[in-house]
């Protein structure tokens, strides 16, 4: 993704307000966003399976590269998405790349899709909650505990 670093702008430069209350200041200073027109498919379709054709159709929002996100341009003012992809920016960094893929790949192959998948899952569930619920929580210890239980049981699945 090295092409897209130069249109690539700090995280901490555009100015949210409430993702500080929520995130550590290193997980916000590593994070990187690219505004475009068409947001690229997630990283696992490079593998070619047909599972993952329903990228295909999907206009997603947002989607994460390590500590590097796009952004559909007509929704870069919106933190919750921000928040949202600020959560798979933590699991990148907690698993690394390569853990990261395959969990993110198995975790869609064994629930069957996007939206089930228990990293989508979790992402959603806490944007839900910044959204709507005033308490104020830390994500960083929410999305680790979180992968220490569900990424064993992933991994098994593969025999890994
Ligand atoms: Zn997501």
């Amino acid at each position: 993704m090295a092409e897209h670093r130069p249109a690539a702008r700090p995280l901490t430069s555009l100015g949210f307000a409430r993702l500080s209350h929520y995130f550590d200041s290193e997980t916000l200073s590593r994070a990187h966003v690219v505004e475009v027109d068409i947001v690229p498919k997630p990283p696992l379709t490079v593998l070619g399976l047909h599972q993952f054709s329903e990228f295909e159709q999907m206009n997603a929002a947002g989607t994460t590269y390590g500590d590097l996100y796009f952004v559909d341009r007509t929704r870069a003012t919106d933190e919750s998405v921000h928040f949202h992809e600020l959560v798979h920016t933590v699991q990148w960094h907690i698993l690394g790349t390569d853990r990261f893929m395959l969990a993110y790949a198995l975790g869609h192959l064994a629930s069957g899709g996007y939206a089930n998948n228990p990293l989508e899952e979790v992402a959603r569930a806490l944007e839900e909650m910044f959204v709507r619920e005033p308490r104020l929580f830390r994500v960083e210890p929410i999305v680790s505990q979180h992968l220490e239980r569900v990424v064993p049981q992933l991994m098994a699945l593969a025999g890994q």
